[in-house]
Parts: C-alpha cells; structure tokens; sequence
C-alpha cells in the first residue's frame, strides 16, 4: 500500500509524526510521503520511527500552498533536499507569512461579529505551520460554529468572507523552488483547485507529475488526469491527504490505493535529477 500524501503536526495535521508513522505501519502501508504545510520538521521523528516498522518507507515531502486568480494551487515536492540551508530559510519565511495571515484572519472574523484571539489559534499550532484548519477548530471551541467542516463552508472556504489569500508564492515560483531543491514537482489534488487551464503552463515552468488518485477527484476527473500525465510524460501519483481523524474529512491513510508504479516512478525522476547535479 502506497500514500504519497500527508500531514502531521508539524502544520495542520492531528498526529504526532511518530503517530502518524504507526498508524501507517498499523494499516499496511508499505511507502508513506510526508507533505506538511511550508514545513518539513516532521521529517526527522517520522524517519527515526518508521526505522522502527520494516519495511515502511518514508518519502520526506512538502505541500506548498500558493495563490492564483480566483483560486488555490497547491504543489508538492517530492524528495526535497530539505536540509538545505536556504531552502529551510524559505520555509521559515512561508511559516511567517501564515503566522501574519491569522491576524488578518481574526480582523475578518471579528468584523462578521466572531471575534477570536490569535493567540488561541498559536496555542494549537505549536511549532508547525498555522493554517485555516487551526482557525476553524478555534470557531468549534468557542461555538461559533459546530464543526470545522461548518466553518469551511461558512466562512474560510476559499473566497469565503474570512479567508485571506497568501501573496508569498505562485506556482511557477513553488515549482522552481522545489526543483531547486532536486525535488520532483506534482500538481496536488488539481480537481480541487479546478484550475486545469493552468496545467500547461506549469508543465512549462516544470512540473513533473500530476496528483491523480485522489478521494475527491471522480472516477472521470482521474482518467482525465491519468491521460494528461501519460501524454505529457508525467508522473501520476496520489495520496489520502490525511490530517488524523476528526479533521472534518472521513478519510483515513492508504486510500484511495496508488500503484506501486507512481512509487517507483518518482524515484526514477529524482534520480535523473540527482544525476544532472
Ligand atoms: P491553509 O494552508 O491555511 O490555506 O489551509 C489549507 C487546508 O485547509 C487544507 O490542507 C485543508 O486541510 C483545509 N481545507 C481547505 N478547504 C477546506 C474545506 N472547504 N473544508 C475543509 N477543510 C478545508
Ligand atoms: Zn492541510
Ligand atoms: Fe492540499
Ligand atoms: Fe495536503
């Protein structure tokens, strides 16, 4: 079993990367990505615990959110080489700049009359990455609302009246910055993001790889993105996009099931990246 996409708590995720870990090892999987928010401080507990669950393998991975008109794009980055100074540097400016987001945040929201303090949403981050999910559980907390799935669809779904896009990065730029990194670029869950038309030029810009098996995309949206790949030499891969249960999602890691290819052809693009130095 293959899940090339996940979170810990190292950004939004409810599990500890060790939980996480053993929770995959608990379920079969055999090759488990670790793709936190803008941060890859997962990596390190993940990798010394999975040591601990032959023969799970750990693929290090980031998502990086990045804005475009009227919509979201996100990309992952496949065996980055995360302990880059400069790369950790950028990562640390992208946490920053979600950290200036809450407070925008709270300004919407005490604007419709919900007023939060941000230190509430700090004080569930920890030392990840915050994100709209620690605003919402905050919205639960205080009753505001009564699921965080609510909270999405009333106010900080995408375009909703309390969500503040990010500026820092486009996908061209988030692409860059992980092939910089000897990663291998995927365009995550593209069905979410409805911006298909984009696709073409971020194969311009250098995106290696497409997102197919995915909970959400239909059995039509993961055909058209399987062609996509195959006639554009693409790698096709896919992932649960887990973030611990009673995240106001119903998936659990391993689904939906991904070929062993996608694996191992991730693999074959980072080593022709490693051999071009
Ligand atoms: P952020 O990185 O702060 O923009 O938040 C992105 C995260 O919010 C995603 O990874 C999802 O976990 C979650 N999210 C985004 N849109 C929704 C939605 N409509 N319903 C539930 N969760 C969502
Ligand atoms: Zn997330
Ligand atoms: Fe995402
Ligand atoms: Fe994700």
């Amino acid at each position: 079993m293959i899940d090339l996409h996940s979170h810990t708590t190292a950004s939004d995720g409810s599990l500890a990367p060790r939980e996480l870990v053993r929770e995959a090892a608990r379920r079969g999987v055999r090759v488990l990505a670790i793709t936190d928010h803008d941060s890859t401080e997962g990596l390190a507990e993940a990798l010394e615990e999975a040591a601990k669950h032959p023969p799970l393998e750990i693929v290090p991975g980031v998502e990086l959110n990045t804005d475009v008109e009227g919509g979201e794009i996100h990309i992952l980055g496949f065996f980055v080489d995360y302990l880059a100074e400069w790369f950790q540097t950028l990562l640390r400016e992208l946490r920053e700049e979600r950290v200036q987001r809450v407070y925008r945040i709270a300004e919407r929201l005490a604007a419709l009359g919900l007023p939060i303090e941000p230190q509430e949403v700090f004080a569930l981050v920890k030392e990840g990455s915050a994100g709209r999910p620690h605003v919402a559980q905050v919205l639960v907390q205080r009753g505001y609302v009564k699921t965080m799935r609510e909270a999405f669809d009333r106010y900080l779904r995408n375009g909703g009246p309390a969500a503040v896009p990010r500026k820092k990065l486009s996908p061209e730029g988030a692409i860059e910055v992980i092939r910089r990194a000897n990663g291998v670029a995927v365009f995550a869950h593209p069905g979410l993001a409805g911006k298909d038309d984009l696709i073409p030029g971020l194969i311009q810009a250098g995106l290696q790889g497409i997102e197919c098996y995915y909970l959400e995309h239909s059995p039509g949206q993961t055909a058209t993105y399987l062609q996509l790949c195959k006639d554009h030499h693409l790698v096709s891969t896919g992932g649960s996009d887990y973030h611990g249960p009673q995240q106001g999602r119903s998936n659990h890691l391993g689904a939906p099931s991904v070929p062993l290819a996608a694996y191992e052809a991730l693999k074959t693009v980072k080593q022709r990246a490693a051999t071009r130095g």
